[in-house]
């Protein structure tokens, strides 16, 4: 990052801070100081420069009375926070030279920071983009979720399989959040509902529940861009009652006395660590009903505290729910609206609606979320009734004004009578909220057309799109310190305040070769680095000089990590069966989990391993092929990677992935993609120029037919294909997998039957597209004239745009 050096007074007074932290917070002197303690030490004293701008920003929201955002996520990927923020607050070089004075290198303790994996992929780490920006935007907001003990597992592999670990991210403490242990609510569970006369003759509903624990807050500040403001992460965790009972303890019975609190607290114990696939076990209804309740007791007591009445809520409260995780609010809202607090039906209805809004993430249906009726019966009774009273009055409302058609009020009913009872949480959230969205153009057209099509007739103003966006801070300031440099000297230090308009300028450099050369070199810079990690953790030598193709995202069929497997297959007999053409050189990278229970997943970790080893193996190939799998694919991980990546693998089934931002982040580091018309890849070339990618395949409208044509298998497309042929023969007959030949004879044989994916219907394209990039890449000065642009104009997809957006469309705050 391109700062004027630090000013001598503010880098001993710095030193000062964190010597003070090291010694009376932490207990150590230098002397004996080891490298956590430093980091410690530097992030207490980074942390107390958030405190005064979080406690004036907090008492101006609330002498203002300025309506405040709630971004209720079941997920928050928040990666590292000291450089994040240090370069917010200004204070990076500070730190730097501050360190330095005291012989230690900021570089070497920044790595020491546990990556916070509180997230499975995309969707929490947008929870986290969208925290910075509001924080930047100067947005009053809260962010609610849960404080896992354990993240994401840590993944590794033993002989190519993956592995996971407990991810222990607290072990040794977290010196960014503050505990507050007088912040805490009853959260309850099961029992039975009693129905008892009221005052003034209603009818009121007891919960007389069978379970009781509490929630207890944990603050962690997110500070903003030039210490614009600073937000709070609110994240709960679970706690008994009581933790001992001490009289079952003195009657010798010392496991029952801890048994409640045992069970309390493993509510918060562990991320679960299905992406895109539903969790559906009880403890995950437990967790969501968990966080959600103890945010909203907290957010309503706010607000009472300052209004004294609840009837003004959604003037002064927007609550956002990030995937159905949290739909459960919906009736919990309405509970403690009625029971609680007293209102009629009606008025807590309006009031719910006004203050919800919820973001779809998913189209798959068999992902939407949905709960057994007897699951929420035992568990949670008073919102089961509630459920079935906002159920009756929608079905009412609707017959009312004469629909009828059973097919209808069947798929817009909260209840699915199909498949065993079950509640429908994407309908719940639906209906509860005054605005849905997606979260890309064709995700948002898509969701108006299959999920939500008869709600989207009855209700046709309530779906919105939200294009995602990722915040240029982390992605491009923090991850590509050179680009950011290089761009600040081209188009001045404003830049660095509004690159969301003022990229665009980068445009009358994109045909200049001196500026390639510039470009080139700092990116050859950042290959270098990644070969250095890669040379560190898997002992493989890549050549910087490579074209680096890049694959990084979870695991999962429909993003199509196999497609790209083949097409590695395909160049690797390609090249030995034509040794004299000038193929590559290119370097292959994958990295990525799979969720523990998906095995299809976990078996494409093993074949990219297996071919790996194979291709890394063969001295026919040396110098033009390379194969890489990176383990324990994290944010800390993807900030090195992209900004090496000189190709972006973008090429998910057309229709199925809702946004993707890592095409963002590629794309803006200036990588070229190679993707499907899918997600934002779409907007992406609309904005970039399709002239500079490199689309290719089915789209969705065609995928869709295929379909519903019926043409199942991939035999077809495997008969007209002599490579792809080939491709398969190999992978089946066990050439990857000497010592187990017949480990993907299943897999190729699925494809045959079942290409669900079309993974063979878009090779042909695939492999065609990648033609196109080779060319590409042996014509230099158009590949850097590509990527120049790619960088220009990605502006848009910052998720300040995206913030603005919901700011001004969603959550009505005043500009
Ligand atoms: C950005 C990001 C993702 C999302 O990647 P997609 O390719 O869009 O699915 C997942 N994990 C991490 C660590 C990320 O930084």
């Amino acid at each position: 990052m391109p700062e004027v050096s630090p000013v001598p007074e503010e880098v001993a007074a710095f030193r000062a801070r964190i010597v003070d932290k090291l010694r009376y917070a932490v207990g150590k002197d230098p002397e004996h100081a080891v490298g956590f303690d430093w980091f410690e030490a530097v992030a207490l004293a980074a942390r107390d420069h958030l405190v005064e701008t979080w406690m004036d920003h907090a008492s101006r929201t609330y002498r203002q009375g300025r309506k405040r955002v709630y971004y209720l996520s079941l997920e928050f990927l928040v990666g590292r926070l000291l450089q994040a923020t240090l370069n917010n607050l200004g204070l990076l070089e500070v730190a730097r030279a501050a360190l330095a004075e005291l012989d230690v290198d900021l570089e070497r303790i920044r790595e020491l920071e546990p990556d916070a994996a509180l997230g499975n992929g995309g969707l929490g780490r947008l929870a986290a983009c969208f925290m910075e920006s509001m924080a930047t935007l100067g947005i009053p907001a809260y962010g609610y979720g849960i404080r896992y003990d354990y993240g994401l597992f840590r993944q590794t592999i033993v002989d190519g399989w993956q592995q996971e670990q407990t991810e222990t991210w607290l072990e040794f403490g977290n010196p960014w959040e503050f505990e507050r242990p007088e912040v805490s609510y009853r959260i309850c569970f099961g029992g039975s509902v009693v129905c008892r006369d009221g005052e003034s003759g209603r009818q009121c509903h007891v919960w007389q529940p069978g379970e009781e624990m509490r929630a207890i807050a944990y603050d962690t500040p997110i500070v903003g861009w030039r210490r614009h403001s600073v937000n709070t992460l609110r994240l709960w965790r679970g706690r008994a009652e009581t933790d001992l009972h001490l009289e079952r303890f003195n009657a010798g019975d010392h496991l029952g006395a801890v048994a409640e609190s045992v069970r309390a607290e493993s509510i918060s114990r562990v991320l679960y660590p299905a992406d895109d696939t539903p969790a559906g076990q009880e403890l995950r209804l437990r967790q969501e009903y968990f966080f959600v309740s103890a945010s909203l007791q907290d957010l309503l007591r706010r607000h009472l505290k300052q209004r004294g009445s609840l009837l003004d809520l959604p003037e002064y409260a927007a609550i956002q729910l990030n995937d159905t995780h949290p739909s459960i609010a919906v009736a919990e809202l309405m509970r403690l609206l009625l029971d609680v607090h007293g209102l009629d039906w009606d008025k807590a209805w309006e009031l719910t609606v006004a203050t919800l809004s919820y973001t779809n993430h998913t189209l798959l249906p068999e992902a939407l979320e949905s709960w057994p009726v007897a699951l929420m019966e035992r568990l949670l009774p008073r919102h089961m009734q509630i459920i079935y009273l906002i159920n009756a009055q929608h079905i009412d409302h609707l017959r009312a004004q004469g629909m009828h058609d059973f097919d209808l009020l069947r798929a817009v009913s909260l209840i699915e009578e199909e498949h065993g009872r079950r509640v429908r949480m994407g309908n719940l959230a639906f209906l509860g909220s005054h605005s849905v969205n997606g979260v890309s153009a064709l995700h948002t057209e898509l969701m108006r057309k299959t999920v939500f099509a008869q709600l989207h007739r009855l209700y046709p103003e309530r779906i919105s799109n939200k294009t995602n966006g990722i915040t240029f801070r982390r992605w491009l300031y923090q991850s590509n310190p050179r680009l950011t440099a290089l761009l600040v000297d081209a188009l001045g230090e404003p830049l660095l305040d509004d690159p969301e308009h003022l990229l665009g300028g980068l445009e009358a450099q994109a045909g200049q070769s001196a500026f390639h050369q510039h470009f080139r070199t700092l990116r050859r810079h950042n290959k270098e680095v990644l070969t250095a990690l890669v040379q560190d953790r898997l002992g493989i030598a890549l050549d910087p000089e490579a074209l680096f193709d890049v694959q990084v995202k979870r695991i999962h069929e429909y993003k199509r990590q196999l497609l790209n497997l083949l097409h590695c297959v395909a160049l690797y007999q390609a090249i030995r069966d034509e040794p004299g053409v000038d193929w590559g050189p290119r370097v292959k990278i994958l990295a990525g989990k799979a969720a523990a229970s998906y095995y299809q997943a976990k078996l494409i970790i093993k074949l990219a391993n297996d071919i790996a080893r194979t291709v890394n193996g063969d001295p026919t190939v040396r110098g033009r092929l390379k194969v890489v799998f990176l383990p324990n694919y994290n944010v800390s991980l993807a900030e090195v990677i992209i900004p090496a990546a000189d190709l972006s693998e973008q090429i998910s089934t057309a229709g199925m992935e809702a946004s993707g931002t890592s095409n963002m982040k590629f794309a803006l580091n200036g990588a070229l993609t190679i993707g499907t018309l899918d997600g934002a890849n779409v907007e992406m070339s609309e904005r970039i120029g399709s002239e500079h990618m490199f689309i290719f395949g089915l789209g969705a409208q065609q995928v869709e037919a295929r379909r519903r044509s019926g043409e199942v298998g991939g035999a077809a497309a495997v008969a007209a294909s002599p490579r792809l042929s080939e491709v398969l023969t190999a992978i089946r007959s066990g050439v990857f997998s000497p010592d187990d030949p017949g480990r993907y004879a299943g897999l190729v044989d699925g494809l045959l039957q079942h290409d669900n994916f079309m993974v063979c219907a878009d090779f042909e394209a695939y492999w065609q597209a990648q033609l196109e990039v080779d060319a590409r890449w042996r014509t230099p000065g158009q590949w850097w004239r590509s990527a120049v642009l790619n960088t220009a104009r990605m502006g848009w997809f910052s998720s300040d745009r995206t913030i603005r957006e919901y700011a001004r469309e969603i959550w009505r705050l005043p500009e």
